[in-house]
């Protein structure tokens, strides 16, 4: 660590020790709040029922008057228009699509104190396959120290560490809070914020933050910190190579005429080198240190086969978080119970490719393409459909709120913070920094290695919150008090 990311000094010990008496006191009705949150089953999904969103975005907005930081008048819940929806249709009777409702509460900033947006989301995956859950996904049910059900993580805990945070601030400050904050709790997260981008140009002016806080992330362990500082980009598309105009029996016409099998998989082949790094020209890496992660510890984390040696090349987390990669998540092909000997005509694959942080997305899916025109077999036809791409994401760690947070966590956590990145992409942060370029952008979390978010048995470790609360409140008390 060098010394310009020491400067931030250490909060006055009086204010650290009544904000952790605050957040400490509060933790039983938090946790109950949190819990009533979970019993809402706000799947944001077309095909599941909205009123449930609603309520839970009643819910929040109720949550976000109980904090005593916003007038009864500035919490509002808003929908906005999906993106590409019918609003764009120049139909008289053409209905607009809304997507799901936010919460959105706002506090202006006074006396030349900074404003902070905080934001979460409060809708949730669907269950899935109910058998494989141990616990109702929607009756939360404390085990050890864990609190189980869909969403008690990703992201109502995340929704709860802004709450208990803004309600200890309130008992600290009261109505001398020149602290600027808006709470912006989005309803379409785990749908692809398909209003996102509207809802950002139409509040803009509500919306504008110097330091914004995104808890929908990941931390190192159940006692380490993390801030992530990266995030990879996206691009999928479907990949479909056509070699004959109809099928025809392999007995006849095989070793002859070309399959549309034969130039996929040798195309296909082609993405990567024999290390099993990518080998695209014009895909970048981003260079940057990461901790240490053996092989061996990633050969038990993703579950290799034992003989099965990872691919790439470079530190382990690098190839993860830095790296491009490219897999394939699917094929259009007759099944092997329905195989017959017969040349495919055309075979078609999704192509999923993660992008370094700092690379462009629309560069690297250009890249990509040219590489597979460029190394198509025996002159197959190549059509590239369904294109889509997300930007990554790169904080500048350098500035003043990372060191606040920094500072915070170790206050709240009693550990250094790990920088670290995510291989995922969180598309909306991209969005965000679009939007606000001199906003600074801290993506915290309240999950951990053991959270299962998205999956069944999801759950938050309560210790976690505690210290994710406790740290954030500590954030949010030094920009209050920021000169
Ligand atoms: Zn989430």
């Amino acid at each position: 660590m060098t010394d310009s990311e020491q400067h931030s000094t250490a909060t006055d010990p009086a204010l650290l020790d009544a904000l952790r008496e605050h957040v400490q006191g509060a933790l039983p009705t938090t946790i109950a709040d949190l819990s009533a949150l979970v019993r809402l089953p706000s799947v944001s999904w077309s095909a599941f029922d909205p009123a449930n969103v609603r309520a839970s975005a009643e819910a929040v907005a109720d949550l976000a008057r109980s904090t005593g930081v916003f007038g009864a008048d500035d919490v509002r819940i808003v929908r906005s228009a999906v993106s590409g929806s019918t609003a764009d249709v120049a139909e008289a009777d053409a209905e607009t699509e809304l997507g799901q409702p936010a919460v959105l509460a706002v506090r202006p900033a006074r006396n030349g104190k900074p404003t902070v947006m905080l934001y979460a989301h409060h809708d949730v995956q669907p269950q899935g396959d109910e058998a494989l859950w141990e616990t109702p996904p929607f009756e939360p049910t404390l085990r050890g120290d864990r609190l189980y059900g869909r969403g008690a993580s990703d992201d109502k805990a995340g929704v709860m560490t802004h709450i208990a945070s803004l309600r200890a601030i309130h008992a600290q400050f009261g109505d001398d809070l020149d602290l600027g904050v808006v709470l912006f709790v989005e309803g379409e997260e785990e749908f692809g914020s398909r209003s996102f981008r509207t809802f950002l140009r139409e509040q803009k002016e509500h919306l504008a933050a110097d330091v914004i806080v995104v808890a929908d992330s990941d931390n190192w362990s159940t006692e380490v910190p993390s801030i992530t500082v990266s995030l990879r980009g996206n691009v999928t598309f479907k990949l479909t190579l056509k070699t004959l105009e109809h099928a025809s029996h392999s007995g006849m016409f095989g070793g002859a005429a070309p399959d549309a099998m034969i130039p996929m998989v040798k195309l296909l082949a082609s993405l990567h080198d024999d290390a099993g790094s990518v080998a695209v020209d014009g895909l970048a890496s981003y260079d940057a240190d990461v901790p240490e992660r053996t092989d061996d510890e990633l050969a038990s984390d993703a579950a290799l086969v034992p003989g099965v040696r990872p691919i790439g090349t470079g530190a382990v987390l690098s190839r993860m978080w830095f790296q491009p990669s490219i897999t394939v998540t699917g094929m259009d092909v007759p099944s092997v119970a329905n195989a017959s000997n017969t040349l495919l005509p055309s075979v078609s694959a999704r192509v999923s490719v993660r992008v370094a942080p700092g690379q462009d997305a629309q560069e690297a899916a250009a890249a990509v393409e040219r590489h597979l025109r460029e190394h198509v077999p025996f002159g197959a036809r190549l059509e590239i459909t369904e294109p889509d791409s997300g930007d990554g994401f790169l904080v500048d760690t350098a500035g003043w709120a990372v060191q606040e947070a920094r500072t915070a966590m170790r206050e709240g956590w009693g550990a250094e913070a790990v920088e670290q990145g995510i291989g995922g992409s969180i598309p909306f942060v991209s969005d965000l920094a679009a939007e606000f370029p001199e906003a600074q952008i801290l993506v915290t979390g309240v999950e951990d290695p053991d959270t299962r978010a998205h999956s069944p048995n999801e759950s938050q470790h309560l210790g976690v919150l505690h210290r994710a609360i406790a740290s954030e409140t500590i954030l949010l008390a030094r920009l209050a008090t920021r000169s």
